[in-house]
């Protein structure tokens, strides 16, 4: 067992990054940063309010027109240094992003990290690849569409992977030759900020990249409503999905949600057991649930419930939860305290609606845990109508559903509105693909679960929200086609005889 140290306060950055220079808001309010492992607050980070939002618009449009004229690999050379910045940052970075979130060091360390190190080289690389076309037009005519930035765009993060998703963000958009305002979570600003320093040290110029730490009714709206700002990129609830929608109506900004969901996770008969079960933990567990394509609900065949459920439960039960600076912890606290008391209440009307609770359920008493915000991994019976198999709980918690036919099966994936992230446990390969095509979801993992890579598209259909992160489908989204028209050798008769 080993127990990094925390970073400490004074290597924290607290301040706003506006057209390259750290700043207060100029309101001069303060939010607490939680640790959610003992409550102790970490730092107090700068409130921006409105008034810094048009100060960060204006610093990101003075530098858009420099910055998307620059040469591409140019931006991309200096992605490229990013990603390596942050990889010798590795250390400093995972143990931020483990106090503030809750997240464990362990996975902080072997996915966070790597995996966001991954994006910005892949979009570092990406930057020189986005290709214009050349269309067959009308004889003596050239046409030609180039993809052009959009200007300025604003990005608003959540709290359950800031890191990481941050690097879904900013990659593809700078790599794009935007600039940006971004927004992290108020609950947790940290990991953005020291990814603010690090793009300052690796050069990129003052303005392109602005990172506002802020409340979502205030900065968040602005940046939704600002005229100009040309598109928003939105990961978060549903609910405040639509609120940005709204909000982008006055200059009909592009808009691109990735919002919440309820992933189906369903195990065949034909499923090879153990690997079901250990993909299926990580599915639900990982990161305490907070993730939006989590397998959270789970749809059983009948014949291999009891088997299943049998090892499912045991290895639940087995989760150390504990420290999240600690590397043997597999599971934290949850990131907030608002947000343990709402899963805790979803545990409440599951036990109202008549689920059985086949493990977890409970607030670990007492001991090291005492002071953080844990939940036991919880497993529950649920019938489709319940709430709790139609809402997201974003934790530790999952629901359990029988079926006997693959109709059912179908019926039982489909039967939400969300459409994120969907699993399924089988060794029919033609059920397999033929499952792939009929769920709802923007993702299916056949045989395993959660797995992402910055070239393959990241987004949902239906109320998970629309538009996709990483890959050329990310590059597409922030930029915009030009279609230019030439007269090579064209007789044009004229229109208007006279
Ligand atoms: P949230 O919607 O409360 O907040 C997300 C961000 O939006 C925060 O930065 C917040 O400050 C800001 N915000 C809040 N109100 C706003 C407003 N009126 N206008 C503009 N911005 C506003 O979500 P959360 O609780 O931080 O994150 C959890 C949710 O995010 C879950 O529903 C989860 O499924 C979803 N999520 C989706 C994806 C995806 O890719 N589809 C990924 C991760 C999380």
């Amino acid at each position: 067992m080993a127990k990094l140290e925390p970073v400490s306060a004074s290597a924290i950055q607290t301040k706003l990054l506006i057209g390259g220079q750290w700043v207060d808001g100029l309101a001069g309010a303060t939010i607490d940063v939680i640790n959610p492992y003992d409550g102790s607050t970490i730092v107090s980070v700068a409130e921006a309010r409105e008034e810094d939002v048009e100060r960060a618009v204006l610093a990101a449009k003075a530098a858009a027109p420099a910055w998307g004229r620059m040469a591409a690999h140019d931006r991309g050379r200096l992605l490229l240094k990013l990603a390596d910045r942050i990889e010798a940052d590795a250390d400093h970075l995972v143990r931020l992003e483990a106090m503030n979130t809750g997240h464990p060091v362990r996975d902080c360390m072997n996915l966070d990290l790597p995996r966001t190190v991954l994006c910005y080289r892949y979009f570092g690389g990406m930057a020189d690849k986005l290709e214009g076309s050349v269309i067959p037009v009308d004889a003596g005519f050239l046409n030609y569409v180039e993809r052009e930035p959009i200007g300025v765009v604003g990005q608003i993060v959540p709290w359950n992977f800031p890191l990481m998703f941050t690097s879904w963000k900013l990659g593809p958009a700078l790599a794009a030759g935007n600039t940006v305002v971004l927004k992290p979570s108020e609950i947790t600003p940290l990991s953005a900020l020291r990814i603010g320093e690090l793009i300052t040290e690796v050069g990129f110029p003052p303005g392109v990249v602005n990172i506002l730490t802020g409340y979502g009714h205030t900065v968040g709206q602005r940046i939704a409503e600002h005229r100009d700002i040309g598109k928003v990129s939105f990961t978060g609830s549903t609910n405040v999905g639509r609120k940005i929608v709204q909000a982008s109506a006055g200059n009909l900004k592009k808009v691109q949600l990735e919002l919440g969901g309820k992933g189906p996770n369903i195990i065949f008969e034909d499923a090879n057991i153990p690997a079901a079960v250990g993909g299926s933990a990580f599915a639900i567990f990982h990161n305490q649930g907070q993730a939006c394509i989590a397998g959270s609900r789970l749809i059983i065949h009948e014949s291999v419930k009891d088997e299943f459920l049998q090892r499912f439960i045991g290895l639940a039960r087995s989760i150390r939860m504990g420290d999240p600076l600690d590397t043997e912890t597999e599971m934290g606290p949850l990131t907030s305290k608002v947000h343990h008391e709402r899963v805790l209440n979803f545990i409440e009307v599951a036990k109202q609606q008549g689920s059985e609770i086949l493990a977890g359920g409970r607030v670990p008493e007492g001991g090291a845990l005492a002071g953080g915000y844990f939940i036991e991994p919880t497993i529950v019976t649920a019938e489709p109508g319940d709430r709790v198999s139609n809402e997201e709980v974003f934790g530790p918690f999952v629901s359990v559903t029988t079926f006997r036919t693959d109709e059912e099966a179908l019926a039982l994936a489909n039967g939400v509105s969300y459409g994120l992230g969907a699993g399924l446990w089988t060794s029919n390969i033609q059920r397999a693909h033929r499952f792939a095509k009929a769920i709802h979801a923007g993702m299916v993992w056949i045989n395993c679960y959660k797995r992402v890579h910055p070239g393959s598209p990241f987004g949902g259909v239906g109320e998970s929200g629309y538009g996709r992160e990483m890959g050329f489908e990310a590059m597409r989204e922030y930029t915009q086609p030009k279609s230019v028209w030439v007269n090579v050798d064209a007789e044009i008769p004229p229109f208007y005889r006279r």
